[in-house]
């Protein structure tokens, strides 16, 4: 049980067979009171302090991408796979309560995933990383996207050892997201609004999606794009290249 929400964690499963996990620490969530709370939250910091020394190690570059269901993270993903490739190694692990549906959509472009199924949980934790990881064995040098379950809250609370945190929110959801959930839109470091291409059939404006997304964020990119029709790619491209270098 998480300690943060209530959400069940006990079915928590990683696609595949190696066993050679990250770290060797248990994982036994603690019943949800306030005090233990921050244990938890403890708990994962130092997991995914691990994480971030072994991808490290490794030269591997991880970005966390969080976001509501149905923003279009694994749509983003598949075509952000193609216009880096062959360029780029990129590997991903996908998260979601139930299913292999995204690890499909992603395995059809050719990259190395890893699927976990969170059962109830709501958010990917550090050990649960350090686990897709031990599996996906992803390339020195790599670029891994960790695409988290679909979730405004949880999330933003697990630090998983990324070297930076992608929020995807989409003009459908309307332009006040942000004020909604500042607590997740206060630890991106970039901020992707897709589905640029629905403004003219959303009542939504964008400049004023994109001023509330700065005023939750100030220091994050905030890069509008469709990846639809391909407008806005080239500067969520030019991200990527810039701020994830390739350490190998
Ligand atoms: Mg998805």
């Amino acid at each position: 049980m998480c300690g943060i929400c209530g959400c069940g964690e006990a079915d928590v499963r990683v696609e595949g067979h190696h066993q050679n996990a990250v770290h060797e620490h248990p994982h036994d969530s603690p019943p949800g009171v306030v005090e233990i709370e921050t244990a938890l939250l403890a708990k994962n910091d130092h997991l995914a302090a691990h994480n971030r020394t072994w991808l490290a190690d490794r030269g591997i570059v991880a970005l966390n991408l969080m976001s509501s269901p149905g923003s279009g993270k694994t749509s983003l993903l598949r075509r952000t796979i193609t216009e880096l490739s062959p360029s780029r190694p990129v590997a991903v692990i996908e998260g979601d309560q139930e299913t292999r549906i995204d690890a499909e959509r992603i395995r059809s472009t050719g990259a190395p995933v890893v699927q976990i199924n969170t059962g109830a949980g709501c958010h990917l934790d550090a050990d649960m990383l350090a686990r897709g990881l031990a599996e996906l064995r992803p390339q020195h040098g790599s670029l891994v996207f960790i695409e988290n379950v679909g979730n405004l809250v949880c999330p933003a609370l697990f630090d998983l050892g990324e070297a930076a945190r992608v929020v995807v929110v989409s003009v459908t959801e309307g332009e006040d997201k942000p004020l909604k959930y500042p607590q997740m839109f206060s630890v991106a470091d970039v901020v992707v609004i897709n589905k640029i291409d629905l403004l003219p059939y959303v009542d939504v404006r964008l400049e004023h999606l994109i001023d509330h997304c700065r005023s939750v964020t100030p220091g994050a990119q905030v890069l509008p794009l469709s990846v639809t029709t391909g407008e806005g790619m080239t500067a969520w491209r030019d991200w990527l290249l810039t701020s994830t270098p390739s350490t190998r």
